[in-house]
């Protein structure tokens, strides 16, 4: 059977088209399409008419009326028929024409007696298929006026495939090319060697959500038109900008126009100014990816993935951009494993545990208090530490989840420690998730009355990241926990930019130095005047002042000696299991000589 007289190549490229154009739109799904067909028939008085396109094995009936089937076989196509030329296709009596009088749509229903089709010719000259018309008599060849109204028709017909193509490619909230666009487009630029795409992610997903919580859909909006002008300044002539998806930008340029470092700084540069947004400034915090497209040829459909998953780490990072790099994306490959499997681990009973380290009152030697400490027993990764999965389930949801599980099982301890005649207070970790509304809160009051446990007994404890994000609704927060008698503390200070008005202002309790301050400890180095310098200013605000990393004697007695009240660490104790704090506490705290 004769098909179109196309050479390989040319098909190839045609079935491009036919893919780029055609192949997301849903036979019958257009309803202009289906218009153009029902007025093409009833002007013909036809009672068939199609719009065809030819794929590698169908012809796909993408509008029709009168033809049951929405495809055929490409074999059985009278459209494929001279589809290499621009001409309209008559047909007059298929059952006396040799190239069609077998044909099973003639000798079989819908016993095809009339065929006029004319091309679906885009703007590349590639014919898609054609708009035809069928009949079950035999015709006599149709008028001028008819083959002008034919090929107009058709005409309209390309104009909305192309409609249609375009507005599936662009994303409605900023009017630029989307992330199929995007796609497609590397497609074609992955042969080009020179090209580079840099996906900009102005802000962190848990960020973008909460700003487009708290300050509504239409601030969001304006913050990413807002982005994309910035972004559409700084590029250089030929660089195209792309939405990537809710969270970001992502450019495609080639790297002979200018240095992509350059670039990439003077878009960092730029995100360091604030954004004004119905005259709110907001302040992003860029991540960026760069990656050189010829690398990944192939890899299109990833392209986007590989680089989202690296942004964080970009943002992290001192400069804001990376490199894409394979191994940090190994590396993110065990976060993702990881993060996926924590919820299975909350319902599981043998992953999860806690640990409990004690706390040393450094001036009577005894324990206490002791942190609740998480460990978790993966089934194929084995011990994953806390400092590894903990930042992660921090940028989703299941953060709550286990501040939950934990807060629930320190109770259980406390009353089991309880009924065993030990009465003891234990802090636990808590993250900024978990105070920035209400949960947690509920969540400790009715785990605390089921357990029985008084809430003096518990310590919360946080690090000043928390505050950063959203000071009043956290410092309101934590006040609810104080005027419980629930005890606040601070972790980790002395670590980042620790900030006195804040500590003023929050109801804290206790303030714990970070232990990168003791590691790093030496005979009148910065951390030896710091440490006092924080110790003394501790004390001052009324504030209890723990240690944290006590690992030696000298620790012990400069600490001791500089007025600080408690420690925790190796000196004393590793965190133990309940059953060893127990034997612990029994042999009188470990190094007796200090404790009891
Ligand atoms: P953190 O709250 O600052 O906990 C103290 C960490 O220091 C613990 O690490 C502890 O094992 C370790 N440590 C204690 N004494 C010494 C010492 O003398 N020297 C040294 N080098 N290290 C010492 P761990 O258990 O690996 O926990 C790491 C972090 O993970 C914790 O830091 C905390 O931020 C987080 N984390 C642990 N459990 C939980 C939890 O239940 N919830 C939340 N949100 N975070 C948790
Ligand atoms: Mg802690
Ligand atoms: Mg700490």
């Amino acid at each position: 059977m004769t098909t179109c007289n196309l050479s390989p190549e040319e098909e190839r490229a045609r079935l491009v088209d036919v893919d780029r154009l055609t192949s997301d739109l849903e036979s019958g799904s257009d309803p202009v399409l289906n218009g153009i067909v029902a007025m093409v028939s009833s002007y013909f008085s036809v009672p068939t008419s199609l719009v065809s396109i030819i794929e590698r094995e169908y012809q796909v009936f993408k509008a029709r009326v009168g033809m049951e089937p929405e495809r055929t076989s490409r074999e059985m196509s009278f459209c494929v028929h001279d589809l290499d030329k621009g001409a309209v296709l008559e047909i007059c009596n298929p059952a006396t024409d040799p190239r069609f009088s077998d044909n099973p749509l003639v000798t079989g229903a819908p016993f095809i007696r009339y065929y006029a089709g004319t091309p679906l010719t885009i703007q590349s000259g590639r014919n898609l298929g054609r708009l035809c018309v069928i009949d079950h008599e035999a015709r006599a060849p149709m008028d001028e006026q008819g083959r002008t109204l034919l090929r107009n028709a058709a005409k309209v017909v390309v104009a909305r495939l192309e409609s249609i193509h375009r507005s599936h490619y662009i994303d409605p909230m900023t009017g630029l090319p989307n992330r199929q666009r995007f796609e497609a487009d590397i497609l074609q630029a992955a042969e080009q060697d020179d090209r580079v795409a840099i996906l900009i992610e102005p802000l962190s997903a848990i960020a973008l959500d909460r700003l487009a919580k708290s300050l509504g859909r239409e601030f969001f909006t304006n913050f990413m038109l807002a982005v994309k002008e910035l972004l559409l300044e700084l590029l250089p002539t030929g660089a195209r900008l792309y939405r990537s998806g809710t969270l970001g930008f992502v450019v495609l340029l080639s790297r002979r126009t200018l240095s992509i470092s350059n670039l990439v700084d003077s878009v960092v540069h730029a995100f360091e100014r604030p954004m004004y947004c119905a005259d709110i400034p907001v302040f992003s915090d860029v991540g960026i990816c760069v990656l050189q497209l010829e690398r990944e040829t192939g890899a299109s459909k990833d392209v986007l993935r590989l680089m989202s998953s690296i942004t964080d780490t970009a943002r992290r990072s001192e400069r804001r951009w990376l490199d894409y790099d394979p191994v940090i994306d190994s590396g993110l490959r065990r976060s993702t494993a990881v993060l996926n499997d924590i919820e299975a681990a909350l319902a599981a009973s043998d992953q999860f545990r806690l640990v409990y380290q004690p706390r040393i009152d450094l001036g009577s030697n005894r324990c206490v208090a002791v942190e609740a400490l998480l460990r978790w027993s993966h089934p194929t990764l084995g011990e994953i530490s806390p400092a590894e999965f903990i930042p992660l389930a921090e940028t989703t949801a299941s953060i709550r989840h286990i501040t939950s599980w934990v807060v629930r099982r320190v109770c259980e301890q406390l009353s089991d420690w309880h009924a065993q005649g030990l009465e003891m207070t234990a802090s636990l970790n808590v993250s900024a998730l978990d105070l920035t509304d209400g949960h947690l809160f509920d969540q400790l009051v009715e785990a605390l009355e089921a357990f029985g446990v008084a809430p003096r007994l518990i310590e919360l404890e946080f690090t000043e990241s928390v505050l950063v994000t959203d000071f009043e609704t956290v410092r309101v927060q934590l006040q609810r926990f104080r005027d419980l008698g629930v005890g606040i503390g601070i972790d980790d200070f002395g670590s980042g930019y620790s900030n006195w008005a804040y500590l003023r202002q929050i109801p804290a309790t206790s303030v714990k130095l970070d232990r990168s301050l003791l590691a790093d400890l030496q005979p009148g180095n910065s951390e030896w005047h710091i440490i006092r310098g924080l110790i003394s200013l501790v004390r001052d605000l009324s504030l209890i002042v723990v240690a944290e990393g006590v690992e030696t004697d000298l620790h012990y007695h400069l600490l001791r000696g500089w007025g600080c009240q408690q420690g925790q660490g190796y000196y004393f104790a590793k965190p133990l299991s309940p059953v060893d704090l127990i034997d612990w506490l029994k042999k009188g705290g470990g190094l007796s000589e200090h404790h009891c």
